[in-house]
């Protein structure tokens, strides 16, 4: 299981009645309107901050100077490549405090993931990104997601209701389309037969495997950056093979998923996603 702390792991069996029921043959077409991937994007590093353990992403980059960036996965460094760790270390110790209070008032911003008010400009988290959302009338339905909005056209677009709904579906949807085809892959390098998929809207879990094989991914997965889903993933299918977190286990995660162990403490970063 991939849970968060035991106080809302206790709640998982109220959180469980809302399960959806999936089936492999109503994925059609391609995987929609994903977020950037991220995976690509840099090596994870540790830095001790003003007190604080800081981890970010080091990108090296063609550009001249180390340049920083703080959002919602964290703090990303980018520099050149003739560029030492020992310097980027050391810019990252003069702009400490900058860093460590940014970060703080990133993290406290997390806990809106889903928009109080389903109004044009309203915040919501879609793939690790804060979207704004933005809504336009007209007859055909549709949501398209790019890097700062989530476009939201309907019939209705005062009705907040009808839009977190139709926004809620969607969510699920794009869900299913990112974490399907990624249990079918990681399933097949560890069993013949690919394991029953259901999305779960447990309180206190990302995701589970029960001892019959079934798995559950939490519907929210598609609100974190995409690598943290995918780490996810690769975890429930491990315990397909291990149902324990024995060394067993987690070495078959790490092959399944190479550099488990960041996107684990990444993860802690989230977790107010699924009292959301
Ligand atoms: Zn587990």
């Amino acid at each position: 299981m991939t849970r968060r702390g035991a106080r809302l792991a206790q709640e998982d069996s109220s959180g469980e009645t809302a399960i959806a029921h999936l089936r492999l043959e109503d994925l059609v077409g391609g995987r929609g309107n994903r977020g950037p991937t991220r995976r690509d994007e840099g090596h994870p590093r540790r830095i001790a901050l003003s007190g604080h353990d800081v981890d970010y992403r080091l990108v090296r980059a063609r550009r001249q100077s180390i340049g920083m960036q703080i959002d919602l996965s964290g703090l990303t460094v980018r520099a050149p490549r003739w560029v030492t760790i020992r310097e980027i270390e050391e810019a990252l110790s003069e702009r400490a405090d900058w860093v460590v209070s940014t970060l703080a008032e990133w993290r406290g911003r997390r806990r809106d993931v889903l928009p109080r008010e389903w109004k044009s400009g309203a915040r919501i988290l879609y793939a690790g990104r804060e979207l704004a959302l933005a809504m336009y009338p007209a007859r055909k339905k549709t949501i398209t997601a790019d890097l700062f909005h989530l476009t939201v056209v309907h019939p209705s677009p005062q009705d907040e209701r009808q839009i977190a709904t139709f926004v809620g579906r969607w969510l699920k949807d794009q869900a299913l389309r990112l974490l399907e085809p990624q249990v079918v892959a990681f399933a097949s390098r560890v069993t013949t037969t690919p394991p029953p998929l259901k999305l779960s809207n447990a309180r206190g879990e990302w995701g589970s495997c029960t001892h019959r094989g079934h798995i559950r991914l939490n519907w929210r997965l598609v609100q974190l950056p995409p690598e943290l889903a995918t780490y996810i993933v690769a975890h429930e299918i491990a315990h397909l093979i291990e149902m324990n977190h024995s060394p067993r286990f987690w070495a078959l995660v790490e092959t399944l998923f190479p550099g488990h162990a960041a996107a684990r403490r990444a993860l802690d970063e989230w977790t107010a996603l699924l009292e959301a």
